[in-house]
């Protein structure tokens, strides 16, 4: 049997995590302007083991080496770009088997020649060392991007168009209009392709020239590969129009269940969006997914106090053969043999092959792209987990032999849906004994303080 869904291939699945850790919401100021912000993907017996990018004071290499340490041994990082020779020589030297990066603007950029020839000259020298540092390595550094399945793209865009989040906007516009949806993804477009392609195709060549990549530079391979690149960024800027910001709209918690406890707080937006495309790229794998960050109090650099602790998708068990169990099909009838029976699901993936601990004290966080159903929901809130953002509406419902009854009734972990705001403060004035809004809720913690006094 063949599967009907496309999937993405692990390489550009982490090829494009890395991409997308560039854009990681800035939580500092950043003004370094020789260094272009780098994302990177830590990955050991292919599962993603650390999501990283550059801060203002560190590169994303020097970032993951101060987190994993000589545990860098023998995995595979993905940079959004070529890494620098401080970068490299330092990774080289944990004994990493592999290094593969974006090729397009190195981390020290070749691409301001006229506005500062000094700093190219010495943009010029570091990737001088960053060849030989190459050459004199075990690691393989290289290009790894696949193409994609040719119906990939569209299947992507057929899939976000349709889409709770953009459905539920869509709702509320007249008609049912979906152009906001075209808009941002034509804003997405462009706003990928000029941080990730160098749109002169002559620059680009000289690039990767002085990055070592003179082969690629005839053509058909110089077409090929900017057709790859471009492939690719269509569907990531695909995948980031499906959570768009628009009007209101965000991941907001039940005004009932909001409490002044430091583990309910909601992150901000921008980032509660970036972590739901993260989870519904991941969901390109297979169907589904779900990807687990962890917020400690500790500083985390680049990400803030973010870290992140695991991911997971639908599959059959490990060691199962893809012809072992059924798939869901349409006309089959019998519940035995549905998929659902088998399929390991996203969430009890990602507990089981976290790379991380779940730590009581911390915030620790799940974004889900489906509600999670009556199975996932104990082991959730058993974890210690104590956010979880979900990026449909399927809760109360039951699909199959899927029921998501659990998850309305489930307790002590704050859960963020998509809604908008204003309609959200409308019924919390509707219903004052029930519900408070934040404001509120401080202004009662403060007095209950006042009266321990
Ligand atoms: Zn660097
Ligand atoms: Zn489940």
């Amino acid at each position: 049997m063949t599967g009907q869904t496309p999937r993405l291939s692990k390489v550009n699945l982490f090829t494009l995590f890395s991409l997308l850790m560039e854009l990681f919401p800035p939580v500092e100021q950043q003004n370094k302007s020789q260094v272009k912000k780098t994302g990177l993907v830590v990955v050991k017996n292919i599962k993603m083991v650390g999501l990283h990018c550059s801060s203002a004071d560190l590169h994303a290499g020097q970032i993951a080496l101060i987190k994993h340490g000589s545990r860098l041994k023998n995995c595979d990082l993905y940079f959004s770009r070529k890494p620098c020779s401080t970068c490299l020589k330092m990774i080289v030297n944990a004994g990493v088997n592999r290094i593969s990066y974006w090729p397009a603007d190195p981390e020290i950029s070749l691409q301001n020649e006229a506005s500062n020839p000094t700093s190219t000259e010495d943009a010029k020298l570091d990737a001088k060392a960053v060849e030989r540092l190459k050459s004199n390595s075990r690691a393989r550094v290289c290009l790894l991007l696949q193409p994609l399945v040719c119906d990939m793209v569209q299947f992507v865009e057929e899939t976000t168009y349709k889409c709770d989040f953009i459905q539920k906007i869509a709702k509320t516009l007249s008609g049912y209009n979906t152009d906001f949806y075209t808009e941002c993804r034509q804003e997405k477009i462009k706003e990928y392709e000029s941080l990730f392609l160098i749109s002169n195709e002559g620059m680009h060549k000289q690039i990767l020239m002085t990055m070592g990549l003179e082969n690629l530079c005839e053509n058909p391979y110089f077409s090929n590969l900017r057709q790859n690149m471009k492939d690719l960024i269509l569907l990531l800027a695909t995948v980031a129009a499906s959570v768009p910001t628009f009007g209101h709209f965000g991941f907001y918690c039940n005004g009932s269940q909001q409490t002044n406890d430091m583990h309910h707080q909601s992150l901000p937006q921008e980032i509660a969006r970036h972590c739901m495309i993260q989870a519904r790229l991941l969901a390109y794998r297979t169907g589904e997914f779900l990807c687990e960050w962890e917020r400690s109090q500790s500083c985390d650099h680049g990400t803030g106090t973010m870290y992140f602790v695991g991911c997971g998708y639908n599959a059959f068990p490990v060691g199962s053969e893809y012809a072992d169990f059924p798939h869901m099909d349409d006309k089959q009838k019998d519940r035995e043999i549905r998929k659902f029976r088998y399929i390991i699901h996203a969430e009890q993936n990602a507990l089981t092959f976290r790379c991380q601990e779940i730590k009581p004290e911390e915030r620790s966080m799940i974004f889900v792209t489906k509600c999670p159903c009556d199975e996932c929901v104990p082991l959730i809130k058993g974890a210690g987990i104590k956010q979880i953002y979900v990026g449909d509406v399927d809760v109360g419902k039951k699909k199959a032999d899927i029921s998501y009854m659990k998850f309305r009734e489930l307790e002590g972990v704050s859960k963020f849906t998509v809604n908008d705001k204003t309609y959200r403060f409308f019924f919390l004035k509707k219903s004052p004994s029930k519900t408070q809004s934040l404001d509120e809720q401080q202004h009662q913690s403060k007095k209950l303080c006042l009266g321990n006094h």
